[in-house]
């Protein structure tokens, strides 16, 4: 297979945690017989100071003729950020209008730790001990986040509006998605929402209830969100199998979901739309270890695996980077993130330390 990628390595342990990724890339590709063109473009807070935008042109078209895009984390500190005009700024400036630019609805969010590694979690080992295995299906490019933004003032008053709107089909076409990915994994998926107090909720249930009827195999629950959230902590394994949520809400639950696994490190992540996604560690640009080769890779080694999967079919290939990924931790490595007090100093793996490992697993293997 011959594919064309565009690489934004972004801010902060980005680049360095992309290294990383693209280490792993070229040694599936060289395994499986693959070619992947790798060209790398400016994304982000140092896109803004070194090319005038987040979200450069020249960046624009770099991601519209690759077949997939591998994307790092972006911003920097507070200070930094404070530098760069609000509307400039990558959330709003690059990372809303990349989603957009390719219809990006489908993030995909796995909160996994085997039972071996729940240990990693600051759950009690009671509650994790059985290990964890949820897919989080968030959509993307919908509801509050993408709706009309309004701040005004009355004679005696100011106030601010954000509308969710949430169509027919915003709702479906994810629906599908997640139904789908319950088919392939357990049959089982967890509804999210606030049917009790939102309209878009009661709506985006109705929709989400008419597409199950086409999956009648799947074992289906509806949760409201704030219990949702507190059942994620007490008992996150009942979770097991899908979780289908809203774009506000998957933001907030998938990242705590990500806290139940003790790393955000351990959080790789797809976005995908109907004719390409890109992939990237769920986690931010990490400005207080950026530079040090301690940043954990697997969250970019990951998405890797799943720009493989998701983005081109490749599922053998995917399953070995992620057996690979797991082996390494089983195995009892660790990087700084995760290592405990008394583990000894030949047990701890730099960035590229980890890389290197997850390369010379998939040559050998
Ligand atoms: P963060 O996710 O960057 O970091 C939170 C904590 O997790 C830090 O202690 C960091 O060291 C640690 N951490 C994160 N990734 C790690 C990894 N791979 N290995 C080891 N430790 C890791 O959140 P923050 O500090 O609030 O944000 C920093 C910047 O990132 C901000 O500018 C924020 O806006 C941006 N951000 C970007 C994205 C994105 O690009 N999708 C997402 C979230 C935050």
């Amino acid at each position: 297979m011959h594919k064309h990628i565009a690489v934004l390595a972004g801010d902060g342990i980005g680049p360095e945690i992309t290294v990383q990724g693209l280490k792993v890339l070229e040694a599936v590709a060289q395994k499986y017989g693959h070619s992947f063109h790798c060209r790398h473009a400016p994304f982000g807070a140092g896109a803004y100071f070194s090319h005038g935008a987040s979200f450069p042109e020249q960046t624009r078209l770099v991601c519209d003729e690759a077949d997939a895009i591998i994307k790092g984390p972006v911003g920097l500190s507070v200070a930094q950020m404070e530098l760069i005009p609000l509307p400039e700024r990558p959330e709003k400036a690059a990372i809303l209008p990349l989603r957009e630019r390719y219809d990006t609805f489908a993030n995909f969010r796995p909160i996994v730790l085997p039972a071996q590694l729940s240990c990693f979690s600051p759950l009690k080992q009671e509650v994790v001990g059985q290990g964890i295995d949820i897919m989080m299906i968030r959509e993307l490019v919908g509801g509050i986040y993408f709706g009309e933004k309004i701040e005004g003032r009355e004679t005696h008053n100011e106030y601010a509006k954000d509308i969710c709107v949430y169509n027919y089909g915003d709702v479906n076409r994810i629906a599908h998605v997640a139904f789908k990915e319950a088919m392939r994994r357990n049959k089982r998926l967890a509804n999210v929402h606030k049917a009790n107090i939102l309209a878009t909720s009661r709506f985006w249930n109705s929709v989400v209830e008419e597409v199950k009827q086409e999956y009648p195999e799947v074992d289906y629950t509806s949760i409201l969100v704030d219990n949702a959230a507190f059942q994620l902590i007490k008992n996150p394994t009942q979770f097991n199998g899908v979780m289908l949520l809203e774009n506000m809400q998957g933001d907030i639950l998938t990242d705590q979901a990500g806290g139940i696994l003790g790393s955000l490190g351990l959080m790789p992540s797809a976005c995908m739309g109907p004719d390409k996604g890109y992939v990237e560690p769920a986690h931010g640009s990490a400005p207080d270890i950026a530079g040090k080769n301690i940043a954990n890779p697997y969250s970019m080694i990951g998405s890797v695996a799943f720009m493989l999967e998701k983005c081109f079919g490749l599922q053998q290939e995917a399953d070995e980077i992620w057996q690979a990924l797991a082996g390494i931790l089983v195995a009892g490595f660790r990087t700084a993130d995760l290592a405990h007090k008394g583990l000894s100093k030949k047990m701890i793996l730099s960035t590229a330390g980890f890389g290197e490992k997850v390369v010379e697993l998939i040559v050998k293997n």
